[in-house]
């Protein structure tokens, strides 16, 4: 079978690296373009010059697509601006699409959600498998324990980040609602700044960024009453787990139809 030809964008970044370093390992896989920002120091030179990869890769960092780009999957790890940019640009060009970056809200969202109509796109806020068995661990949680439980969030992430809460919390919010009622009128309470807000209400469930050295992702959903605690938690080590979760949903993508599929249905868990 012939190799799934990718693009990656942002190939400079903490994510691009890792997603370049593991693709050009796996013979599934073909790197036909690579994507930096404008005036980037990479844009204009080949990969085997700024990223240390074998000479015949014969890719150079651009920072446009092509319009007659080869590649049958886009990978975007970038910044939300420009995940929406290229979900449009990708839509243009019938080039399934899938998107890790993070902090994406509003008319970028929307974007998205427009591409959607036109091509395949998955946006995952977290690709590493076990978080996504941990979403569906936590919904089952909420939905055992049920709503009589405190719920807390706890995300740490290392100081480079830019959005909070992360993704994943968010999501793990949406898994706790899935679990509990989620018309029941609960709220998100960010951090517990506000000095004299009263106690904490049985409709809150708590959201908390720490932001720290050179922590990948960790995430921790408690589940607590009078009596005892459940602490569900994921810790990512190295940022290879995302990337292979990427690179698999990349090749699960080719070839079905327009529509927002999630990382759970291309890990059969849904
Ligand atoms: P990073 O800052 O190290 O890398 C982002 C790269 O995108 C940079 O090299 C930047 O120059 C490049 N970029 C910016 N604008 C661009 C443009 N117009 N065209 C091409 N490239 C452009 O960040 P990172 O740690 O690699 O994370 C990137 C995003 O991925 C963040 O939103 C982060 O939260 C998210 N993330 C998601 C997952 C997941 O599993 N979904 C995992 C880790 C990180």
């Amino acid at each position: 079978m012939n190799p799934t030809r990718i693009c990656i964008a942002g190939v400079a970044g903490r994510m691009g690296q890792c997603l370049l370093a593991l693709t050009l390992k796996d013979p599934e896989l073909k790197l036909v373009e690579a994507l930096e920002r404008r005036g980037h120091k990479w844009v204009g030179h080949h990969l085997s010059e700024v990223a240390g990869v074998e000479k015949g890769l014969g890719v150079v960092v651009d920072s446009d697509l092509h319009h007659e780009s080869t590649a049958q999957v886009f990978i975007d790890f970038t910044e939300p601006v420009t995940a929406s940019f290229h979900a449009k640009v990708c839509a243009d060009l019938k080039i399934p699409i899938i998107i890790g970056t993070t902090g994406v809200v509003g008319d970028e969202k929307d974007r998205i959600a427009r591409a959607a109509e036109h091509i395949p796109v998955i946006h995952a806020p977290n690709f590493s498998v076990g978080v996504n068995v941990l979403f569906k661990l936590v919904e089952q949680a909420a939905e055992a324990l049920g709503d009589s439980y405190d719920v807390e969030i706890v995300e740490a992430h290392h100081n480079q980040k830019e959005d909070a809460p992360s993704g994943t919390a968010l999501r793990l919010y949406q898994s706790v609602l899935k679990g509990f009622e989620p018309n029941a009128g609960y709220t998100a309470v960010h951090g517990r700044s506000s000095f004299n807000r009263g106690v904490r209400t049985k409709k809150e469930i708590g959201i908390h960024a720490i932001r720290m050295a050179d922590v990948v992702g960790e995430h921790t959903v408690y589940f607590a009453i009078g009596g005892e605690r459940i602490e569900l938690t994921h810790k990512a080590s190295s940022r290879d787990t995302f990337a292979r979760g990427a690179l698999r949903a990349a090749k699960w993508i080719v070839g079905k139809d327009p529509g927002m599929y999630t990382m759970a249905q291309v890990l059969g868990l849904e």
